[in-house]
């Protein structure tokens, strides 16, 4: 991590620091007339061990935002910093190194590969960032998700919600210390939905870990334990112990009724 720079408050006195910290960070795509800015000067800071959801508008810049703060994009300017650490400092081979040790991710087509197993691909994140395989962690992180049964099975033997369950031990087994999650539960029914919320939920409380998930989804946002709302690439508020009728009262109030009936 040496081309890194390390920010403030990483030493053993000062305080932990933050998960997430985003300064002023705008993208835009595209240039001249077709220019679109999809960010738009956003500053964010998350505390560790919290469970945040992010929304607004479809365009609003949700995903923009989880791909900068995830190191998969880079912002054209703004600080990105996960864990102490500035992603948007250093080189791609770095950012690669970093982003396979320290985030998780979750998404909604669950991104497993089709030719490996269950417990094959629950440790891949390890074997390509040349990690030690623990794979009697990994089977214990399974069996926690409840597919403990299932370790032999490719994903097209398994529903939806048991491949999104595959997808949440895949990210919690390389213990990172970022979670983002973009609309993990898009494609799944509601009480697959509620198993994969409670479960990263569960990664939050039981195992400290912080999540940032991406979702239209009020009820969704309700498992979280606050949410920030985004338009037209800037912040428009945030909501602390968010329930559904809170949150949908709130989205309506950012003047986009279409999100209240998803
Ligand atoms: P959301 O996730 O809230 O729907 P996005 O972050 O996907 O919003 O998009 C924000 C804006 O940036 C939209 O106008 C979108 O069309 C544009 N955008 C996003 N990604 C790209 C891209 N790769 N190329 C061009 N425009 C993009």
């Amino acid at each position: 991590m040496t081309m890194f720079r390390q920010g403030r408050g990483t030493n053993d006195s000062g305080p932990a620091p933050e998960a997430l910290r985003l300064v002023g960070v705008s993208k835009t795509y595209g240039v001249g007339e077709s220019a679109v800015t999809a960010l738009d000067g956003v500053t964010l800071a998350l505390a560790r061990g919290t469970f945040t959801a992010v929304m607004g508008p479809s365009g609003s810049g949700k995903s923009t935002l989880l791909q900068c703060a995830a190191g998969l994009e880079r912002p054209d300017s703004g600080i990105v910093m996960v864990d102490g650490t500035e992603l948007t400092g250093g080189g791609e081979a770095e950012l690669t190194k970093f982003r396979r040790g320290r985030i998780g991710f979750v998404f909604q087509q669950y991104d497993l590969l089709p030719t490996l197993t269950v417990a094959q691909n629950t440790v891949l994140p390890l074997k390509l960032a040349r990690r030690r395989v623990d794979r009697a962690r990994a089977r214990e992180i399974l069996t926690s998700v409840g597919l403990g049964d299932r370790l032999g099975h490719l994903p097209d033997q398994l529903s939806g919600g048991q491949r999104q369950r595959v997808a949440i031990a895949r990210a919690l087994v390389a213990e990172p210390r970022v979670i983002f999650a973009d609309e993990p539960t898009g494609a799944l029914d509601t009480r697959s939905a509620r198993e994969v919320l409670g479960l990263l939920r569960q990664a939050v409380r039981a195992h400290g870990r912080t999540v940032v998930m991406v979702t239209h989804d009020p009820l969704a946002a309700s498992y979280a334990d606050s949410v920030v709302f985004l338009a037209d690439g800037r912040r428009a508020g945030e909501l602390h112990a968010p329930t559904v009728d809170t949150v949908a009262k709130r989205l309506a109030h950012l003047g986009d009724d279409a999100l209240l009936g998803v």
